[in-house]
């Protein structure tokens, strides 16, 4: 298997590139706004694009490329790679880095032509998501026919460990998945603990950020403290979740993203209301919820048998 996977290294993976739009004011503005980025080097009339947009002058957008390549922009050596891992079990696919080198920078007006090759097809490894082999593949990007940067994707494709089974009755529920508290956000679970969300403020600047992190993103001060959130807020935003589906959970089902009265924002369940009745600027409230308390003989538990998360019920007037 691994020597007919390494057989493809140094074949493309996509062949005779064209941009489907030359370089660009729009979509340079597009993506800044997207990002929030509001460096002047991206606007004006000696404006260049930012270098990580390397990439999208080359998608195919929703039409997909044209030519010889497949509508994916994919070649046949490719396809037939990832036809090989899908046929041997490695059915699942994950991207799990990007790399990208600038060469010279682009401008409006650059027409964008480029190549690409699988680089290296990694021996089988096995990870937390399961058993595979990663497959790298590397963007030559050129503007007006020279060298503009290269633009290297790896993907894992591997087999999963964990096969979500149907779920019968009978079996007791699965379990929400815990928190992963770390040296960063200890602070923010204990005051959960205590009955409490806690935001923390700069010590320089006296930002409130959320969600916890070790320094102020507006100054850069390393230096904090808390303050108590009053539990007020309003629903900013939401997604239904119909899929994928884990065991814990009951598709479908709202995540909110609630504004808290302080100005900051947290993910969250939406509570006290069907999902399909949770609404932006829906007014909400905060509450501790328990989740997976255990019956009878697990009741005693042991640790992390209770979960204890905040969550944010919708007030009276909302919701209709
Ligand atoms: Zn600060």
């Amino acid at each position: 298997m691994s020597a007919r996977l390494k057989a493809y290294e140094g074949r493309p993976a996509a062949v005779g590139g064209v941009g489907k739009d030359p370089v660009n004011e729009p979509m340079i503005r597009h993506w800044c706004e997207a990002l929030g980025d509001t460096d002047p080097a991206y606007a004006g009339p000696d404006a260049v694009a930012p270098p990580t947009m390397l990439q999208a002058w080359t998608m195919g957008g929703l039409s997909g490329h044209t030519g010889r390549s497949s509508r994916s922009g994919r070649s046949e050596a490719y396809d037939e790679l990832l036809g090989l891992l899908d046929d041997s079990g490695y059915t699942s696919v994950v991207a799990t880095d990007c790399e990208q080198e600038y060469l010279r920078p682009l401008r409006p007006g650059d027409e964008i032509t480029f190549d690409s090759v699988i680089e290296s097809v990694s021996e089988r490894k096995t990870t937390k998501l399961g058993t595979g082999y990663f497959v790298t593949t590397r963007t030559d990007v050129r503007a007006g026919g020279e060298p503009a940067g290269t633009h290297r994707f790896r993907i894992l494709k591997y087999t999963p460990k964990y096969t979500p089974a149907r779920r019968n009755p009978k079996a007791p529920r699965a379990r929400r998945p815990s928190p992963v508290i770390n040296r960063d956000n200890a602070g923010f679970w204990e005051g959960v603990a205590r009955g409490v969300l806690l935001i923390q403020r700069c010590g320089d600047c006296g930002t409130l950020r959320f969600p916890w992190l070790p320094g102020c993103a507006a100054c850069g001060c390393p230096e904090w403290d808390t303050v108590e959130a009053s539990g007020e807020g309003s629903v900013y935003s939401y997604v239904v979740m119909h899929h994928p589906r884990f065991e814990a959970f009951d598709p479908p089902y709202a995540v909110g993203l609630i504004e808290l009265a302080e100005g900051v924002r947290i993910v969250s369940n939406v509570v006290g209301v069907p999902y399909d009745k949770v609404r932006i600027g829906l007014p909400v409230r905060l509450e501790f919820a328990r989740f997976d308390e255990r019956d009878g003989e697990d009741k005693a538990g042991g640790e992390g048998a209770e979960l204890v998360l905040p969550v944010f019920r919708v007030q009276e007037g909302g919701g209709g």
